[in-house]
């Protein structure tokens, strides 16, 4: 079953457990996520439900406003295969940042962090009858998803909304953090899956491809700079958020401040560079994932601008001088290796990203590719400028 089939009548089911029947006052699908399905539980005031996680002196929901309803989420377990070292890392995280926030002074702390809330039962997580995990956080009320960026400010914004994420988090203490996804930053694995489905050819592609294989062979040497880096300990693992981007940023909607980055299901240990590399693939070109046309995907300068400044703003206090001279070359990387992942779906007959038009991942491949040369062209000068910052 696709998460988006995931009925209301099982949210209703899954709703009873996290809040007394009588305290609900409505559930509806929310939000335009792809990976969990997501529901908005509203509450009645005064309803009964457990206590948030990390606020136990509040009792239940009421005295919390009109913020307190539930976002309730039926985690995706074909992409999350173990929810509950998931929920394990996301209360360890949720809380550390509340508790840095709550120091720091800031209002609202509410609306900056997500809050894991547990069931009835004091579980973070609840079993419906299909075996299926469902979680509530505190729903962040008066506010949208900033969606994506394509201007300087905005880029500058979830910029600096990243760097300050990772750096509140720079000193979790231990133990590491859970990998969710395993062998998700491994670069290496990536190339020999490509090298793989390239040899096999299950969907006869290959020969259509050449001018894209030939790109990979020609660029491949020269892309374990950073790993060697962690290796001989010139960079260290940080705690990163995998998948920053606009959609998942949530911005005050009557002043557009930045409030909270959410979905935070692959927080786990990477490098500072996979996340500031992937805002440099999704956010410094003014064109969609699958741009047809590649005279318009280009790396623009006062977008990646926006993006250093914001991020060496708020990421500033933490990063060495070691890591930041990796985050050009970080750009050049992560499209890369999302480019080379696209061909690799290509080969093997669209198994992975959902297409929607013939070559769609091959289309997608090229718009990366593009963009690497983009980079590679201006990686000096971009790395120039973030030097200066
Ligand atoms: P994605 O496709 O981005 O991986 P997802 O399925 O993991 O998405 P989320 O990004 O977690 O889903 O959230 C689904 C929707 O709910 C999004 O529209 C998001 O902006 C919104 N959202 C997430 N957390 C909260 C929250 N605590 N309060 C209000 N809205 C939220
Ligand atoms: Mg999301």
């Amino acid at each position: 079953m696709s998460e988006t089939e995931i009925s209301l009548e099982a949210a209703a089911r899954a709703a009873g457990s996290f809040a007394e029947p009588g305290s609900i006052a409505g559930l509806a699908p929310y939000g335009d996520g792809h990976i969990n399905a997501s529901f908005r539980l509203r509450l009645r005031p005064g309803a009964v439900r457990a206590a948030p996680v990390a606020r136990p002196s509040l009792p239940g929901s009421s005295g919390e406003g009109p913020g307190a309803d539930l976002l309730l989420q039926r985690i995706n377990e074909r992409v999350f295969r173990d929810p509950e070292a998931l929920m394990g890392n996301l209360l360890r995280v949720t809380s550390h940042l509340r508790a840095k926030l709550e120091a720091a002074g800031l209002p609202e702390v509410d609306r900056r962090t997500l809050t894991v809330v547990p069931a009835l039962d004091g579980r973070p997580l609840a079993r419906d009858a299909e075996g299926g995990s469902w979680r509530a956080l505190l729903f962040i009320g008066g506010a949208r998803s900033a969606g994506p960026a394509r201007d300087p400010g905005s880029v500058r914004t979830l910029g600096a909304a990243l760097g300050r994420f990772q750096a509140l988090l720079a000193d979790l203490p231990p133990p590491r953090l859970a990998p969710t996804i395993p062998r998700f930053h491994d670069a290496r694995s990536r190339l020999a899956d490509f090298e793989r489905a390239a040899d096999r050819d299950l969907a006869g592609r290959a020969a259509s491809v050449g001018r894209e294989i030939d790109f990979f062979l020609r660029r491949r040497d020269g892309l374990g700079l950073i790993a060697e880096a962690l290796e001989s300990g010139a960079v260290r693992e940080r705690i990163t958020h995998n998948d920053a981007k606009g959609d998942n940023l949530l911005v005050d909607e009557a002043t557009g401040e930045a409030l909270c980055l959410v979905d935070l299901d692959t927080v786990m240990p990477g490098l500072a560079h996979y996340d500031f590399g992937d805002m440099v693939r999704t956010a410094t070109s003014p064109t969609v994932e699958d741009e047809l046309d590649l005279a318009k995907v280009e790396m623009q300068m006062p977008l990646f601008e926006g993006l250093a400044r914001g991020y060496l703003e708020g990421a500033g206090s933490f990063l060495t001088s070691a890591e930041k001279s990796y985050l050009a070359f970080a750009g050049k990387l992560i499209t890369f290796t999302i480019g080379i992942r696209f061909l690799t779906d290509f080969l093997r007959g669209d198994k992975y990203f959902r297409v929607h038009r013939p070559n769609h991942n091959l289309d997608r491949c090229r718009t990366q590719f593009k963009l690497v040369q983009s980079i590679h062209r201006q990686e000096e000068a971009m790395q120039a400028l973030v030097n200066q910052i």
